[in-house]
């Protein structure tokens, strides 16, 4: 039998950092067992659901590179389905019909309540000798009264529930639409899914699901509950903790392989390892060797591992983040794909994300770097800064390929003739030619700045100089 996993969103927010994590487990499974990866949309909740939510989702996992063998799927083309499903269980006696009001499903949850019982309903249509004919009603599961529901979960061990916690939950509302637990079991059912991989925090529903699976004599799949992610603080990563928005990540500068690798990376591991590409991830990940416990999500590991990611990799891998990055800071239009290729390999050392490395190269891209930073200019544009800077544009104005060679070559005839050490020279231009005392390697700024715009920034300097001392 072939594995089958899916991924089952609702549509109602966006792609969460933990439904990321589920998707991602999904994929990497199948891909390592040669499995299919289902995308089902549960847009159920019609009130809830959005087609902008959904959209969002495709787009944070087309992102992640985790785009599904099949589907997207959406459960609102499937209602009849679910409706025939549950007709099928109340014809065989495993559903049933319930017209009781809200007024006497309130009196009974007060009555249970002062009892000092769990509220829930007490099945009393379960008997019911008349027929309930036109008037509105929903449909309820007949839950075993007693007994267990056993399963062996793949990441949790044994898992046992027993029947008398569950009530006769409903299936079909009294305006037609399925609930939430019956339309997991039809779907998963019919997509032929034998692994469900989700989060913990469905471990409740699973007897239910069970339970369904069993009434219409369909073969239960496997399931495995992954462990929540927490906070630092511990609590259940939620909205304070910062972003938890999958595209957030993104507008923050996170490459989707290094967030993919941080995922992997969160309840699982492989030796010592911490780098993982997305080809040794789909090799070696396996949910057996998922650990029970919370996994907590560190900021600041990410952000290294985010680091690593930029350096390593090739620069046109990198092209598209980094124009998305350029664009956000105004940089209109953004340069060619080739440009940027060319001149990432300067940056990728130098930043831990691509929002960093878009203010670091942003000097490339402008007309001006007027007014440079305060505390730099302070520093190295002194009065005594102004002839030398005068003098290199002289040097370099004779320069004919404007290779690293010549411009080196130019670079040291000014110190020599002004008799200066490389920083006394390297620092004044720096500032002027990127408005900040920090850049690549000053050979490499001016290469990859161009002659035309290292002369025009060397003159605006020199007016700065001249107006300043
Ligand atoms: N739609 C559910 C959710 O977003 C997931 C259901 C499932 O995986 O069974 O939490």
């Amino acid at each position: 039998m072939t594995l089958r996993t899916r991924f089952a969103p609702s549509p109602t927010g966006f792609l969460h950092i933990g439904g990321a994590r589920t998707a991602l487990f999904c994929r990497l499974h199948t891909r390592r067992h040669g499995g299919v990866f289902v995308l089902r949309i549960e847009d159920t909740d019609q009130e809830r659901s959005t087609p902008e939510a959904v959209e969002v989702i495709l787009e944070g996992l087309r992102w992640l590179g985790l785009d599904p063998d099949e589907g997207p799927f959406f459960q609102s083309d499937n209602t009849e389905l679910y409706r025939a499903a549950a007709r099928r269980m109340v014809e065989e006696g495993s559903a049933y019909p319930c017209d009781c009001s809200r007024e006497t499903l309130d009196e009974m949850r007060e009555q249970q309540r002062l009892r000092g019982e769990k509220p829930r309903y007490d099945g009393r249509c379960r008997n019911r000798t008349t027929p309930i004919g036109d008037q509105p009603h929903v449909i309820r599961f007949k839950t075993p009264p007693a007994g267990e529901t056993v399963w062996e979960d793949k990441i949790q061990g044994t898992i046992l529930i027993d029947n008398a916690e569950l009530d006769d939950l409903i299936l079909i509302r009294s305006d037609g639409s399925p609930t939430y637990n019956l339309a997991v079991a039809v779907d998963d059912h019919h997509m032929g899914i034998t692994l469900v991989l989700r989060g913990e925090d469905h471990v409740s529903n699973t007897p239910r699901q069970i339970h369904i699976f069993r009434a219409l004599g369909w073969e239960v799949p496997e399931y495995a509950h992954m462990p929540l992610l927490h906070g630092a603080d511990g609590a259940k990563l939620s909205k304070r903790h910062g972003a938890v928005s999958v595209l957030q990540y993104r507008e923050e500068g996170f490459l989707p392989t290094a967030l993919n690798n941080y995922l992997a990376r969160l309840g699982w591991s492989h030796g010592e390892q911490e780098i993982f590409t997305m080809v040794e991830l789909e090799t070696w990940f396996d949910i057996g060797d998922l650990g029970r416990s919370a996994a907590i999500f560190d900021q600041n590991k990410l952000l290294w591992i985010n680091g690593h990611h930029i350096r390593a990799a090739a620069p046109p891998q990198l092209v598209p983040e980094l124009a998305r990055q350029l664009g956000r800071l105004g940089i209109d239009p953004v340069p060619a794909p080739e440009r940027l290729a060319a001149i990432l390999p300067e940056f990728q050392p130098r930043a831990a994300t691509m929002v960093e490395m878009a203010q670091k190269c942003r000097f490339l891209f402008v007309d001006s770097v007027l007014p440079y930073e305060e505390k730099a200019a302070r520093k190295h544009l002194t009065a005594a800064a102004l002839d030398p800077l005068l003098g290199l544009a002289r040097h370099l104005e004779g320069v004919a390929d404007w290779s690293p060679p010549s411009i080196e070559a130019a670079f040291q005839q000014t110190l020599q003739a002004f008799g200066l050490a490389m920083g006394q020279l390297a620092q004044p231009l720096r500032v002027v030619l990127t408005g900040s005392a920090a850049s690549p390697g000053i050979i490499e700024t001016l290469h990859m700045l161009g002659r035309e715009q290292t002369l025009r920034r060397l003159h605006e300097g020199a007016e700065y100089l001249q107006q300043r001392h």
